[in-house]
């Protein structure tokens, strides 16, 4: 089966070249101007850009968190993403207590097999450290994981001695780690003096104080300088302040490599939510928690700068009810929000139409960075031959209306609700299958995982 993408606008991190793409089987045969084949099926994109299929290297689905587990599973969540033009998401794979590194990939495959609509790969969240774990992961390094998640802050928190040894072992495997950061003793006593001060933690109002820009701030230069001295990259993952990312380019200026993700709710939205009434504000909890205004003008700028080099999601889905858990104690909210299948669209609509970053920059931030940074280049990330035909065949001019009730995420609200944009993901091919139209799904299930490094034969 031959598929020619006929008079579209190729976008690359490098530019935009209007050339067709000639589609064989699952990958990209040859890219080029006028190509002319016979038998293959013409696909007029005329008008359209074609991006590289978006990766969404950061979501939470089936993870069972606050005494609940996330409305998405890899089912539905997978769908929402595929909807807004990502063809491939890495979810993070979680070691949990007494667990080997072997036994939670596996746990996770467990999870996801069979039920993705888009390809998947795992970082691994490693929560235990000791000398067998340490022995361990040479062999997932080499067999199929490349990036790790560490926390600075919850219960699977790693002190300072165990972030300097897994930052080294990484260095000398290949390996890099992505860092939650935020200050772990500042939260807990916030928390502790909130419901002293106001005799409970209903009023969700004092959630931005339990965790202030200082613990992000904090964590990031920490672990900045931890690994300065380990002499090591690491990935910042989610940036929400202009505060974390001062600590960000004072250790670049001392030379360090320092990856940054962040995403769309702190771009676009800000800790007025918390100030709404509380069933509603609790739909707005997230960590760390959505910030004062002003912090926007700073991340756009960067990304303007290309100083911050992915956009994800961190989509980790409850419904309406989920919140309610958090009724009479904001703490017990699980903490996330929906997003797979708005990012696309709201980096175009708030980054592209907006004038803040080019078509260029959101390829690299949504496609071809996370291609890199976890391993997963060139055979996704960019539209050149031998690459995969994950292709987004994108409208600029299509209006639309975002609402949860038109979209596949399980969760029943959207943050985003009634935020107009025009530019959708009008088609979305698969491995050169057509499985997604104007947001709905027409291939299910056809989603394949993706070791980190694989392709490289
Ligand atoms: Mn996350």
């Amino acid at each position: 089966m031959k598929r020619l993408f006929k008079g579209g606008t190729v976008v690359s991190s490098e530019g935009m070249q209007d050339v067709d793409i000639l589609v064989k089987g699952e990958k990209i045969l040859a890219v080029g101007r006028d190509l002319a084949f016979r038998d293959a099926e013409i696909i007029d994109v005329k008008g359209k850009f074609l991006f590289p299929g978006f990766i969404d290297a950061h979501t939470h689905m089936a993870l069972e968190v606050s005494n609940t587990v996330t409305a998405d599973d890899f089912y539905s969540g997978t769908r929402a993403e595929l909807a807004g033009g990502t063809t491939c998401i890495i979810d993070f794979a979680t070691q949990y207590e007494g667990e080997s590194l072997a036994q939670a990939i596996e746990n996770w495959h467990q999870k996801a097999d069979g039920k993705c609509s888009c390809d998947y790969a795992f970082h691994l969240a490693i929560s235990q450290w000791n000398e067998e774990i340490s022995r361990e992961l040479e062999q997932v390094v080499k067999e199929e994981i490349s990036s790790f998640k560490l926390y600075m802050t919850y219960d699977n928190r790693v002190d300072d001695e165990t972030m300097y040894e897994i930052l080294s072992r990484l260095k000398e495997l290949g390996g890099i780690a992505g860092v939650h950061c935020e200050n772990h003793g500042i939260i807990s006593a916030r928390l502790k003096e909130a419901a002293v001060r106001k005799g409970g933690r209903t009023d969700v109002s004092d959630y931005p104080w339990t965790r202030p820009k200082e613990a992000e701030a904090e964590a990031v230069g920490r672990l900045l300088k931890i690994a300065k001295c380990v002499d090591t990259p690491v990935i910042v993952v989610h940036l929400s302040t202009a505060a974390g990312y001062r600590e960000i380019l004072r250790a670049r200026e001392e030379g360090q490599t320092v990856y940054v993700e962040t995403c769309p709710q702190y771009l676009l939205l800000d800790e007025s939510k918390y100030f709404l009434p509380a069933e509603e504000a609790r739909r707005y909890m997230i960590a760390p928690p959505l910030r004062k205004k002003k912090n926007q003008e700073t991340l756009w700028q960067a990304l303007k700068e290309g100083r911050i080099q992915t956009i994800c999601t961190d989509h980790c889905s409850f419904t309406k009810e989920q919140k309610e858990m958090g009724r009479e104690d904001f703490a017990k909210t699980p903490c996330g929000m929906p997003g797979a299948e708005e990012r696309p669209a709201l980096i175009w609509q708030f980054g592209v139409n907006a004038e803040r970053i080019t078509p260029e920059q959101m390829c690299a931030y949504l496609s071809e960075n996370p291609a890199k940074l976890y391993n997963l280049y060139p055979w996704k990330g960019r539209l050149i031959p031998g690459a995969d035909a994950d292709i987004v065949v994108w409208d600029p001019d299509a209006e639309w209306t975002m609402s949860a009730e038109n979209m596949q995420s399980a969760c029943d609200y959207c943050p985003m609700e009634g935020t107009k944009v025009r530019g959708r993901a009008e088609q979305v091919y698969l491995r050169g299958v057509l499985a997604a139209e104007n947001g709905k799904v027409l291939e299910e299930r056809t989603g394949r995982y993706v070791k980190h490094g694989a392709g490289e034969e």
